[in-house]
């Protein structure tokens, strides 16, 4: 027997329209890439979605096709992602940071009809346009008065004039729930780069999760700024969970560095953030050397690479704000695990709970999780055996776009992440590696990731990456590349004595490198596939 409730689909123009009414006034405020601050509502930003979505059936794009966007998160980047996915089409959000030839690569592959850019990166686009040939039409995100005078673009619109061109009369059409909503390529730090292709469902499902108490914790009283890029796995959802909740959202532009972060925290009374850890390390940085505190910041969401744990402690501490750690990829749209508490824990001393705070947390309703050893038999969550990390669930990725064989899946359902992991009894999880990073030595494998973490733990350390080598009796040992900070100059032999009594004898690095810099992916995370091949041959003295 069926229920009988109404059988309404999903759609992500259903979280503009609620927020449209119900948060009519709620702002939404973007530093944009020409220069100073825009300032509108959800009613404008739904009023202006729906002129797009005029604009965009006026120029033949219809269900099912793919959209692309460059650009920074901004209110005009918000109203493609409404626009695009609430007329049925897909927005594939283009991540400007890939190398030339992923670009190439990822707009051919996509077959994207249109491509919508910022200002930043119009040299970019007039270099990629003759590559993409099945790209139609090209839209600059501005306004008339900063439309270049030349360019070598056939046919440059202007996203203002098109908006103006159409009026708001538009009903958002209903459609089934797992229609493709947008599309997002994996940053191939290990390979090729592959689509993710998310639907209305997975998004909005994704966005319950997300606003969770234990996960971003999202109310109508608080002020978002994604630091997160539109560009990279939807900001995180944010964009689709700021609606849904009616959160006033601050969008940063292009100004990512501390001091543009720091100001629109303070001018706009933010009350959450999201990012990599890079941007977190520049924040402190710059606020220790100011002297400055938050006003209004209260919490912290920190991914895409493993948290330190000295950079938890410092803005604990130092600056008062919560930090929680997230896991998550493209794949998993992107949030898999968060780590806040357990009741019991909170009784544990300050350490003990940055201890389990460091740890990539536990698996948020709609995600399900469990590590294997190399036969695929699941392992016990006892916090010290290392497995595979697959998981399952509504917003997880099935298959990647056009794959030419079905992909990522194990056999019975599972998605392979390419992390390894422990479970503890608590259930939190923890990263010790990619799958291609761990080392194995003597047939135990060391986590790269807790050595890299001790390393930075170091305050003569700047950044740090260990990978593993050749070695002849125990097939692989750790080889730890640093980089100094520029006044430092502590020794090789002071740099593993630090390691003593912190992780068993055998994890202690064989050895360590200065360098000036590390190799990094278009994201900011360590590029260890080119470090690989820098030390290549390396043999220990
Ligand atoms: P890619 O780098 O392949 O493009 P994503 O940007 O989606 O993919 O990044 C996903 C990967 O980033 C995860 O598989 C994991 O290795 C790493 N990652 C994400 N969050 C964390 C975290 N909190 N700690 C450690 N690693 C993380």
């Amino acid at each position: 027997m069926l229920g009988l409730m109404m059988n309404e689909p999903l759609r992500i123009a259903g979280l503009l329209e609620h927020a449209a009414k119900w948060h009519a006034d709620t702002e939404i405020v973007s530093r944009l890439p020409e220069g100073g601050l825009h300032r509108y509502t959800y009613a404008g930003a739904h009023h202006r979605s729906k002129q797009l979505a005029n604009a965009l059936t006026a120029l033949g794009v219809s269900s099912g096709n793919r959209v692309g966007t460059l650009a920074w998160n901004t209110h005009r980047h918000f109203e493609l992602y409404y626009g695009i996915s609430g007329i049925g089409a897909v927005c594939h959000t283009i991540n400007p940071r890939l190398f030339f030839e992923q670009l190439v690569y990822i707009i051919n592959h996509a077959e994207d009809r249109l491509l919508f850019f910022d200002l930043t990166f119009l040299p970019l686009v007039e270099k990629l346009a003759p590559q993409c040939p099945k790209v139609e039409t090209w839209v600059l995100m501005t306004g008339r008065a900063h439309m270049p005078a030349t360019t070598t673009l056939p046919d440059l619109r202007c996203y203002e004039d098109l908006l103006a061109a159409h009026n708001s009369e538009y009903e958002w059409p209903t459609f089934d729930e797992n229609t493709a909503s947008s599309l997002c390529y994996t940053s191939g730090t290990t390979d090729q780069p592959k689509g993710v292709l998310y639907s209305h469902r997975s998004t909005l499902l994704h966005s319950y999760a997300a606003s969770l108490p234990d996960c971003f914790n999202c109310s109508a009283r608080d002020v978002v700024l994604p630091v997160v890029p539109m560009f990279h796995v939807n900001a995180w959802g944010i964009p689709y969970a700021a609606p849904m909740n009616g959160c006033k959202l601050v969008m940063p532009g292009p100004g990512l560095d501390a001091a543009s972060l720091y100001e629109l925290y303070e001018q706009e009374g933010v009350t959450f953030t999201a990012g990599v850890p890079t941007i977190w390390f520049g924040l402190l940085t710059f606020m220790r050397e100011k002297k400055l505190q938050f006003s209004t910041l209260r919490k912290m969401i920190v991914g895409g690479a493993s948290c330190p744990p000295a950079l938890l402690k410092a803005f604990d501490e130092e600056l008062g704000v919560e930090i929680r750690h997230a896991w998550g990829m493209s794949e998993t749209s992107p949030l898999g695990t968060v780590c806040t508490l357990k009741p019991q824990q909170l009784s544990l001393s300050p350490d003990e709970q940055f201890a389990i705070q460091t740890k990539q947390g536990r698996a948020i309703f709609g995600v399900d999780m469990k590590i294997v050893d190399d036969a695929g038999q699941e392992l016990p969550h006892d916090g010290a055996a290392f497995g595979d990390l697959l998981v399952r669930g509504p917003f997880i990725v099935r298959e990647y776009f056009k794959a030419d064989q079905p992909g990522g899946l194990t056999a019975n359902g599972w998605f392979r992440t390419g992390d390894v992991a422990t479970i503890d009894p608590a259930g939190f999880m923890q990263i010790t590696d990619r799958s291609k990073d761990v080392i194995k030595s003597g047939g135990e494998w060391i986590s790269s990731i807790e050595l890299e973490n001790l390393a930075v733990g170091h305050p003569a350390i700047a950044e740090a990456a260990v990978i593993g080598v050749p070695h002849p009796k125990w097939s692989e040992r750790p080889l730890l590349v640093v980089v100094r900070k520029p006044e430092s100059e502590i020794s090789k032999q002071e740099l593993l004595a630090y390691y003593e009594g912190k992780v068993a004898r055998w994890w202690i690095p064989e050895a360590v490198e200065f360098v000036d810099q590390l190799p990094h992916t278009a994201t900011g995370k360590l590029l260890k596939t080119k470090l690989r091949e820098d030390f290549a041959g390396y043999e220990f003295g």
